[in-house]
């Protein structure tokens, strides 16, 4: 059975140890449970911190012993790791800035080499234990660093990384120093999940826009791989929770509330103690309410469960002095003999006790100022099931993305949350089950189980993509091949592109003139009678006759309009109109003022809007609207819309590279033929070559060409091994 391994900073398992006996108690977490489902596909082993600092190696061997009954192993950590890399690096870093509070953020160069430290030790640790074939799954953010450094270990490892927490904008993500090490640290990753579509669009701006490599779609490559990013939103066991108001020690806990309470509208509100969680702005929105609508004076009260947490830091210490005084104030502002608007609680409840909170509540006032996901507010509607009950849900919570007949509010709008309140107070019982049956069916079918397998299914394929393009990397062998056919063949036919694929994609087109060492290269393809070079680009017919046109070779500019084979003058593949450019050309205008950097080029027969020098995210943005737009202009044209690395061009349509490459391979018999590019319009020389000849194309992306390569060194490598 193939293996998985789980990694995550915790055990799903809680150690106490009384009179130097440890005892050990499973937790069955949410996460625990959605990976239980593929304990039927997978045999698993779980490693993680066990939460307990053993005092000595029995106790250790202890903890190994029991644990891996579990099918879990221990990383152990000693307490200035978990100081510097745990409550450090980690809670007062990572958490604070991914949750947008850079007030808390703190940047400690020795809690960094921590975190450092612990992702290799549990680096290590995984090494001992993974063989070839197995998946390894890292949960979360304190071990951005881990898949990285096992893929510098094995660079063939099957790594998908999950974040639990969400992925700032990339301006707040750039705050941090460490920012080009976490990415490259992900980017080790085969596939790399998010809740939120929108935590995934962060994560690819931020790869962009500080590490520099190329994202299309969903796809990132660097080097030699692709990693791929997607959302899944994490889910609940919607089943249990959905079941649990019928449990009769769920109705036994029931009725014990139900017996203290005196109002008869219950709200609720349940959340671990953090700033995240916007406690102390839904407490002052709820004394607004409170003294703006004096007739639910003794008809309500809030049930504010908050458990504790984190409570060894100061900033939580401080949040929890703000809630105790806040609560007092309003409970002795607006109580009365016999009532008090809010019963705090602050501790954890069990599932049971959990279970009958959410089944008494009218109302869950759910406001954090940012969530990953937020999993109380699926429970509470898989509680309701047949049954009613509102959900005031944070617009700023990933599950808000998937509880849409929630009422939405922002945490930070105090008016909103009030008149939520009043909304959800008088909402009609039938809208309110209406409403929760909409949100039932959505968490019911992806709950945590298909969270989980869906993540492994895509992760697995997600591998396969990377072994497909791997398959065709150009290989020692296939190098040999090409050499050999090359030295071999009396006539031999080789198409080149140029921009990326003899020389690097520059920002400015204009840097990119051939060097010397380049026109070395052709000068001695050039020289051999047998060959025929053929430079087949999209540059125009000026750039491309300056650049080359004093060598013995063949020529192709715009795609494929102009052609000048050896001796002859420059000519057009067929007699094409430029009538459309007037029309085209305002439409192209508007675009380079609303782009700062692009710019418009004007080639014989194509008008080319450039963003390489925009902004990156820009310059997607206005490329795609100006796709939607182009589509709807040239219905009526016979033109071509074609999109290049950084550019679109519009020309007349049935021209291309493929078209202008038949023109010389049909004109002989070539036991040789080979086509290098490396972008989209190559696609078309690849397809018009028959099935003998060889086809590379530059980059790790899908293509039709057999072959795969890393970069214009490699293609100037392999050319002069044809030649030598
Ligand atoms: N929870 C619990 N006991 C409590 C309060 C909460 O077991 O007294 C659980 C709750 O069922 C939920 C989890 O704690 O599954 C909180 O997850 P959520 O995503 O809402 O917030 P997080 O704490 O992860 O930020």
């Amino acid at each position: 059975m193939q293996m998985i391994h789980i990694v995550s900073n915790r055990l799903p398992t809680s150690i106490s140890k009384k009179n130097n006996k440890l005892s050990f108690k499973p937790s069955a977490g949410g996460l625990a449970t959605g990976l239980g489902s593929l304990y039927k596909k997978y045999d698993s082993l779980w490693l993680g911190w066990p939460g307990i600092i053993p005092t000595n190696d029995d106790e250790k061997n202890e903890i190994k012993k029991n644990l891996v009954q579990d099918r879990m192993s221990p990383v152990f950590l000693g307490k200035d790791d978990i100081e510097k890399y745990y409550e450090g690096f980690s809670n007062n870093t990572i958490w604070p800035l991914f949750h947008y509070f850079t007030q808390y953020t703190h940047y400690h160069q020795d809690q960094w080499e921590a975190y450092v430290k612990v992702n290799n030790i549990f680096c290590d640790e995984l090494i001992d234990k993974i063989r070839r074939d197995d998946i390894i799954w890292i949960h979360d953010y304190h071990l951005l660093l881990l898949p990285q450094m096992i893929r510098e270990r094995i660079p063939d490892a099957t790594i998908g990384f999950f974040l639990h927490i969400p992925f700032p904008s990339f301006e707040i993500f750039r705050l941090l120093p460490w920012r080009k090490e976490i990415l490259a640290g992900l980017l080790g990753a085969d596939l790399i999940g998010f809740h939120t579509f929108d935590y995934g669009r962060h994560f690819m701006s931020a790869v962009t826009r500080i590490a520099g490599h190329e994202v299309k779609m969903n796809r990132i490559t660097h080097e030699d791989r692709v990693t791929q990013v997607d959302c899944f939103p994490m889910g609940i066991d919607f089943d249990k929770f959905a079941a649990a108001p019928k449990k009769q020690a769920v109705q036994r806990e029931k009725k014990k509330f139900l017996k203290r309470l005196t109002s008869s509208k219950i709200i609720i509100s349940i959340d671990r103690l953090d700033y995240s969680k916007g406690l102390l702005q839904r407490l002052e929105a709820y004394d607004m309410f409170l003294r703006e609508n004096p007739e639910y004076l003794e008809k309500i009260v809030l049930i504010m469960v908050v458990v504790p947490s984190r409570s060894q830091v100061a900033n939580y210490q401080d949040l929890k002095h703000q809630i105790d005084e806040m609560v007092g104030r309003i409970n002795g502002e607006h109580g009365s003999v016999g009532w008090i608007p809010i019963v705090y609680l602050y501790r954890s409840f069990s599932f049971n006790a959990l279970s009958a909170l959410y089944s008494i509540a009218d109302i869950a006032l759910i406001t954090p100022l940012r969530d990953g996901m937020n999993l109380v507010a699926k429970e509470f509607i898989a509680n309701k099931k047949d049954d009613k009950g509102v959900l005031i849900m944070s617009e700023l919570a990933g599950s808000a993305d998937e509880l849409g007949e929630a009422i939405l509010i922002n945490p930070n709008d105090q008016r909103d949350i009030v008149e939520a309140l009043k909304h959800a107070l008088v909402m009609p019982e039938e809208e309110q089950i209406k409403r929760n049956l909409e949100m039932q069916h959505k968490i019911k079918r992806y709950n945590v189980k298909r969270w989980a397998e869906d993540f492994v299914e895509r992760l697995v394929q997600a591998k396969e993509l990377q072994n497909s393009l791997k398959i065709k990397q150009l290989s020692a062998n296939s190098t040999r091949k090409i050499v050999t056919s090359y030295k071999e063949a009396e006539k031999r036919l080789i198409f080149l592109d140029y921009d990326g694929t003899l020389v690097p994609f520059f920002k400015n087109p204009l840097d990119a003139k051939p060097d010397n060492e380049l026109l070395e290269i052709l000068k001695a393809l050039a020289a051999d009678s047998r060959n025929s070079v053929v430079i087949i680009s999209g540059r125009s017919q000026e750039i491309i006759e300056e650049w080359f046109g004093e060598l013995e070779i063949d020529l192709v500019a715009e795609h494929g309009v102009w052609l000048r084979e050896l001796g002859h003058t420059w000519e057009m593949i067929d007699s094409l109109s430029q009538d459309w450019k007037k029309d085209i050309n305002p439409i192209l205008d508007l675009y380079v003022e609303r782009t700062p950097g692009s710019f418009v080029e004007e080639k014989g027969y194509s008008l080319v809007w450039h963003y390489r020098k925009a902004d990156v995210g820009l310059g997607e943005l206005r490329a795609r609207e100006l796709i939607d737009t182009l589509n709807y202009f040239t219905g009526n044209l016979d033109l071509q819309i074609l999109e290049g690395n950084k550019v679109i061009e519009i020309k007349n349509s049935g021209i291309n590279k493929g078209r202008a490459a038949i023109k010389w391979i049909n004109r002989e018999e070539w036991p040789f033929i080979i086509g290098i590019g490396d972008d989209w319009t190559d696609e078309d020389l690849f397809s018009a070559m028959p099935d003998q000849a060889f086809s590379i194309r530059v980059g790790f992306v899908s293509t039709l060409a057999k072959h795969n390569i890393k970069s214009y060194i490699q293609v100037r490598k392999l050319l002069r091994d044809m030649i030598d």
